[in-house]
């Protein structure tokens, strides 16, 4: 039903063209509105959102989308406004995203909210916006795509995606993101850990930070690092993944990872992978979209909502296999499919 709209008051479909407007002209406010509607979890938040990002698409695309992990403490916001400010020295307009897993569970985030990165703030040319604060890490991750899609049509031809070295929040960069960047400390025993865990393998590059602490340790993680990732199966058949080392606080080594980063879209992009990424990354996103769709209208579904408590228990019970109940629950929306 169309809202009714007193005279003076603009209606929602008016609201999102002039939203739409601000947004292609660059206007750091427009993008800020845009993408907390995108956050909202009100229906016709959703519905205006998704009616933005269709109608800036085409305007979508054209940016340099890099994704920036490590554990808290490593350098990461030091890391990233040293880096912005070199980048909008170049000429680029850069924007910041996070995808904290913390801020998810407590509400409270690793990743602080805006006052990180001071400098980088106030310059016109940067725009930095925190994690959203509530739902899954995949709700939080879908709503990061999003603010990437939008700060992609506001004219940011840089987008940096940040998150911290805890949990699945890395694949969930990394699936969002043209070049995965990890940021490690030499001497930290991290390497390790990442290598376990399997984040190494979804490295394009790997950076030592605070070099200037120790710039032989440095040297020396960056050499072992090369050989670990010698053995490893790398993320792209294409290319194999640097390791350098840099200090944020001295902004020594910007240039060659901004170097590093450059040769790797090339390469990319020679072969073919960058554009092939980009495409495997949609239809992943669609998938999981249509995952988290269908979950939800199963659990919402009134035939199941009546079963499940009662499966359930019988599950934890050990009275009916996992199996035979999911069998039974399916089956009670088995003629939707
Ligand atoms: P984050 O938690 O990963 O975002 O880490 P921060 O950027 O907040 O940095 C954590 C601490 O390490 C801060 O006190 C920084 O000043 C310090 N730091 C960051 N980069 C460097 C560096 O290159 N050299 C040195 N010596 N300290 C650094």
């Amino acid at each position: 039903m169309q809202r009714m709209t007193e005279p003076g008051q603009s209606s929602p479909d008016e609201e999102n063209t002039s939203l739409v407007g601000g947004l292609l002209a660059g206007n750091r406010r427009a993008l800020a509105k845009a993408i907390t509607l995108a956050e909202s979890t009100r229906p016709e938040h959703q519905q205006r959102a998704q009616k933005l990002l269709d109608a800036v698409l085409p305007q979508t695309g054209h940016s340099m989308r890099i994704g920036i992990s490590g554990v808290p403490g490593v350098g990461k916001s030091t890391f990233i406004e040293a880096l912005g400010m070199y980048l909008i020295e170049g000429g680029h307009r850069v924007a910041v995203l996070a995808v904290d897993p913390s801020s998810t569970v407590h509400g409270g985030s690793i990743l602080g909210d805006k006052t990180r990165m001071e400098l980088l703030s106030l310059r016109p040319e940067a725009f930095i916006r925190p994690s959203p604060s509530s739902g899954s890490l995949g709700g939080v991750a879908e709503h990061t795509r999003e603010a990437l899609l939008l700060c992609e049509a506001a004219g940011y031809d840089i987008i940096i995606v940040e998150t911290v070295g805890v949990g699945q929040s890395e694949t969930a960069v990394a699936g969002m993101t043209d070049a995965f960047v990890l940021l490690m400390l030499p001497n930290a025993g991290d390497d390790l850990q990442a290598i376990k865990k399997g984040i190494m393998e979804l490295a394009d590059l790997v950076v030592f930070n605070k070099a200037d602490l120790d710039p032989a340790a440095a040297q020396l993680a960056a050499a072992q690092m090369r050989s670990a990732l010698s053995m490893l199966h790398p993320a792209s058949p294409n290319w194999q993944p640097p390791v350098l080392t840099l200090s944020a606080t001295r902004k020594h080594g910007l240039a060659d990872f901004w170097q590093a980063i450059e040769t790797f879209r090339q390469t990319l992009t020679a072969t073919g992978e960058f554009a092939a990424r980009r495409r495997h990354q949609a239809l992943a996103w669609m998938w999981q979209q249509i995952d988290s769709g269908l979950r939800s209208r199963f659990r919402e579904h009134p035939g199941v909502k009546g079963a499940l408590a009662e499966l359930s228990v019988s599950v934890e019970a050990g009275t009916t296999t996992p199996a035979a109940a999911a069998q039974r629950l399916l089956g009670l929306v088995s003629h939707y499919l």
